[in-house]
């Protein structure tokens, strides 16, 4: 396999995030820290926070699989979203009993530059070999946490790609990412 295709492939492919295998990632590979995308991996467009997915990730919280969550967030579209990306982190760290920083991240550091991933990590304060990064989208998620070392989830999409990544290219790129991973 090519060097560029290397670093696009997750470590690990889900449906969905309540898929993710908390209690054996924290036995077997000790991992325990978590770095999640927001939308359309724990965010539907239309419908908010994905229920289950909370619910799979606050059970991890209770057993103490997972210690520490931080939300990654590319926010492009300016304040709004970002006092938005806020709440939502604030919500979800107390639907799941954790205090839930989320990363937004402009034009200049999103995903997959690393800048907002080396926040993430340094927000959760334990080596890369005990975090995982968690998203849809191979080409800014995968990449970007392969990159840095991360070990790498990706979940299928909640709902369909915004009007944003479907003209830029990003949503027909990443189609052929898995395509060529076979995924
Ligand atoms: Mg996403």
């Amino acid at each position: 396999m090519s060097k560029a295709l290397e670093l696009v492939r997750p470590d690990l492919h889900v449906c969905h995030a309540s898929k993710i295998p908390f209690r054996e990632f924290c036995h077997e590979k000790g991992i325990s820290g978590y770095v999640f995308d927001l939308d359309n991996t724990i965010r539907h467009k239309e419908y908010g926070l994905d229920k289950a997915a909370i619910a799979a990730i606050r059970q991890g919280v209770k057993a103490n699989y997972i210690k520490s969550l931080v939300i990654l967030t590319n926010t492009i579209q300016g304040e709004e979203r970002v006092a938005k990306a806020r709440k939502l982190a604030f919500r979800v760290g107390e639907d799941i009993g954790l205090y839930v920083k989320a990363i937004c991240l402009d034009y200049s550091k999103r995903k997959p530059k690393s800048d907002g991933f080396y926040l993430a990590i340094k927000e959760i304060g334990s080596s890369r070999s005990e975090i995982a990064m968690v998203g849809d989208q191979i080409l800014s998620d995968i990449k970007g946490g392969n990159k840095v070392g991360l070990f790498t989830i990706l979940v299928d999409p909640l709902g369909s790609y915004s009007w944003m990544s479907v003209i830029s290219g990003r949503t027909i790129r990443n189609q052929w990412a898995r395509w060529r991973l076979d995924l």
